[in-house]
């Protein structure tokens, strides 16, 4: 008998789990017959703890002790702008972990975010082993395909924690098209439009029969369908301080209503034009023995106007993603629609004009991705059983940049977005001063120039190293990424042959005041660019502009060699020709960028001057 495997699509809203049976992949419903499980965790006042629908169901009465939406805060640090966004609109109250992660705290009990995915996955895995009536552990599980490195590590902790073995992780639309795709043998290329509860990505993917090769990926881990949810309650809390001068979110119970009520409205307008909303006794004005009630009309084209915004951003993303990838919207012969969110007419026909393309209709949307798991997790294992190949292959890309910070805080990619994993890249650098005995690598991922804006997976320090010239020390950095999007690093000092590794861990995050310091005052550890493209060109600009300005200089010094105006203004010259040599010598990127711009006005006045001098 062949081995027990499935995929789950562990979703910011609902969960899925799958399996793949005589070569057909299916999804697995729960005891209740749904085939979606919400991703709830409840904590009752007893202590006991509740999952999936039962925490539900329960979530009004306890609002501040379920947690709904937890993957917007897997893998985050503290500081991040979501998680401060989130802490406004959450009823269960969020805390800093020692080591600058989030955690939930449930009856002063404190969670991590991995913890309580894992009580999603541990149910999911539940579900199958009910279906099976035996034990499950393989799995494969999917993430957002704009996850960063520590958003995966994080899911595979949930994964580590629920007792499940994760075979892989798979980028969720990467995923969806392994389901459409599966045993058609079709040559075709596909987007795949994938809107959920919380996130949302867009993937372009050459499908040639087994071979699932994706060109390029982008997304917004922050928008999804919780996002179109908090328009309305927001539009139904002004609505209701307006009446009554009174404000819903004051009261935890009363939010959780509205925001039920506004789920339930969103989906009903995706197949009617209007709906009531009505919520008896939402709250009794202070003072008064009357109850208030809630009652509103929203209808299609009020929603559409409320959200309008965030359909444009996902369009938007898609129109960076094929700019940036290089790729050619008329080349994409079927766009498929993955998550709930997809199914708003409205966000249909955007998806429908910005590629000229009617999406395909064979794909369910909320069931597509867990599909595809399973079918990924079948191949995987049927390959390691039999010591073969598997039947299909898949090409995956990495979302962000990768790379680390240099002097000034600049940051060096390494490893471009876009690029096709599992991949290796190794860089040489070098010391910025006389005699430095020690190196800090920062990793960073991001988009970027800056390092400070971007997420940062870890740092090392290379210590002992030889006292020499700076500039001569070579330190070889290689990054490592595998199939499943995971950084790991080694540096090298090649004098010495000594080398030191990371492997950047979710875990071990840093808070933002560590980071911060990390990144502004490490200025003794500093690393530069050994002959990097930019250090290059930066190089070159600056030298062809002294020779320029040497050029230039004892022309106009022979006309103006009375003039004090003149003379002041070559002594300038001369300051900056002197800070453009120090800044090759230390390769300081930042200097060489303003000392170009500087030499750029210089020049432009020098001939501006000697112009004029022939002709008089
Ligand atoms: P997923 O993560 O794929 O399960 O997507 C869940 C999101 O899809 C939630 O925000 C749901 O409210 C939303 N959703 C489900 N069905 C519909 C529908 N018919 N119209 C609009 N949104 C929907």
């Amino acid at each position: 008998m062949s081995e027990r495997v499935i995929g789950i699509d562990l979703g910011t809203t609902n969960s899925c789990v799958a399996t793949v049976e005589g070569g057909v992949p299916k999804v697995i419903a729960n005891k209740g017959g749904y085939k979606t499980t919400p991703s709830m965790v409840a904590i009752s006042e007893a202590g006991r703890r509740l999952v999936g629908h039962i925490a539900k169901r329960q979530a009004i009465t306890n609002a501040n002790n379920t947690v709904y939406a937890a993957k917007r805060l897997i893998g985050r640090k503290w500081t991040h702008p979501a998680v401060q966004r989130a802490r406004q609109v959450l009823p269960y109250k969020l805390v800093e972990g020692e080591t600058g992660d989030v955690r939930i705290e449930l009856h002063d009990k404190t969670y991590s975010i991995p913890e309580l995915s894992a009580i999603v996955l541990s149910e999911m895995k539940k579900v199958a082993e009910d279906y099976f009536g035996g034990p499950v552990e393989k799995a494969v599980v999917t993430i957002p395909a704009y996850f960063n490195d520590g958003q995966r590590q994080a899911t595979k902790d949930a994964g580590r924690i629920a007792g499940l073995d994760v075979i892989r992780i798979i980028n969720e639309p990467t995923a969806a098209a392994l389901a459409y795709g599966f045993k058609k043998n079709i040559r075709k290329r596909v987007a795949v439009f994938d809107l959920g509860g919380g996130t949302f990505d867009i993937s372009v993917l050459d499908i040639q029969d087994g071979v699932f090769e994706v060109l390029a990926t982008a997304g917004d881990t922050y928008l999804g369908g919780e996002d179109f949810d908090q328009r309305i309650v927001e539009w139904l809390v002004f609505g209701f301080a307006k009446e009554h001068k009174l404000d819903l979110r004051t009261d935890v119970m009363a939010l959780q209503r509205l925001r039920d009520a506004a789920e339930q409205a969103k989906v009903q307008l995706s197949s009617t034009t209007t709906t009531d909303i009505n919520l008896p006794f939402i709250m009794s004005a202070s003072g008064k023995q009357d109850a208030l009630h809630l009652q509103r009309t929203l209808t299609r084209e009020k929603l559409e106007e409320l959200t309008a915004d965030l359909v444009e951003r996902s369009v938007e993303i898609c129109d960076r993603m094929l700019k940036e990838a290089r790729l050619d919207k008329a080349d994409i012969e079927e766009v498929v629609l993955v998550g709930g969110q997809t199914r708003m007419p409205r966000v249909q026909q955007m998806v429908k004009a910005f590629f000229g393309l009617d999406p395909a209709k064979s794909v369910h949307p909320d069931e597509v991705v867990a599909l595809g798991a399973a079918v990924q997790a079948a191949a995987l294992v049927n390959a390691q059983q039999s010591g073969s190949q598997p039947d299909l292959l898949l090409l995956d890309v990495t979302p962000l940049n990768l790379g680390i910070m240099i002097a000034g805080g600049y940051f060096n990619t390494l490893i471009p977005a876009n690029t096709t994993v599992p991949t290796s890249k190794s860089h040489t650098f070098t010391t910025v001063r006389d005699n430095q005995t020690a190196v800090k690598i920062v990793v960073l991922q991001g988009e970027s120039d800056v390092s400070k804006q971007n997420e940062m997976l870890g740092e090392f320090i290379l210590t002992d190293l030889p006292a020499m010239p700076r500039g001569t020390m070579e330190i070889e950095v290689t990054f490592d990424i595998s199939p499943e999007g995971i950084v790991s690093v080694f540096a090298k000092d090649k004098a010495t042959g000594r080398e030191q590794s990371i492997q950047v861990t979710a875990t071990s995050r840093m808070s933002e005041d560590e980071l911060q310091h990390v990144l502004e005052a490490n200025e003794e550890f500093a690393v530069a660019e050994k002959n990097t493209e930019v250090f290059q060109t930066l190089r070159n600009d600056v030298e062809r502009h002294l020779r320029e300005v040497d050029s230039l200089v004892p022309k106009v010094r022979e006309f103006l060699s009375a003039s004090d105006f003149g003379e002041d203004a070559l002594k300038k010259v001369e300051t900056q020709k002197e800070r453009a040599r120090r800044a090759i010598q230390m390769q300081d990127i930042p200097a060489l960028k303003e000392v170009r711009e500087k030499l750029e006005r210089a020049n432009t006045m020098l001939k501006g001057v000697a112009e004029r001098v022939a002709g008089t």
